[in-house]
């Protein structure tokens, strides 16, 4: 079992944060750093690590997170400009929070290729 961070605080309700959706088996709040004008985490319930630890076992909930992040972006009205989906992996891929979460960002112009 990976280690508890600051996102079972958020899922426990041990400290706030803006919820914009949560079903059983996932949350997604806002970003307290947020780096564009619309910026939510979406994180399962369950306590995963990082990307390098999904298994097989995880399907079901991983295609409902991509469902959600999906329904997330309309309910915030991101739809007709699109949207970044971001998932930062271990060290190199500047993951700062060992639990699973994908970055739904918006409401301006991105760049590509990130630094
Ligand atoms: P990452 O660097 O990809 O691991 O992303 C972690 C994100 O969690 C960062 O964008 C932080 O700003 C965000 N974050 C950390 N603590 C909190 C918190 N208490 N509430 C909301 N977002 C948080």
């Amino acid at each position: 079992m990976s280690q508890e961070t600051i996102f079972d605080k958020i899922i426990n309700k041990e400290i706030p944060a803006e919820i914009v959706h949560e079903d059983e088996l996932c949350l997604a709040f806002k970003d307290i750093s947020p780096q564009a004008p619309t910026h939510v985490l979406l994180i399962p319930k369950e306590r995963i690590a990082t990307l390098c630890d999904l298994k097989d076992e995880h399907k079901e909930l991983m295609g409902h997170l991509m469902i959600k992040s999906t329904e997330i972006a309309q309910k915030l009205g991101l739809h007709e400009n699109g949207y970044r989906l971001v998932a930062n992996c271990k060290d190199d891929g500047c993951q700062s929070v060992n639990h699973i979460h994908f970055h739904i960002l918006g409401g301006r112009a991105m760049t590509w290729p990130p630094g």
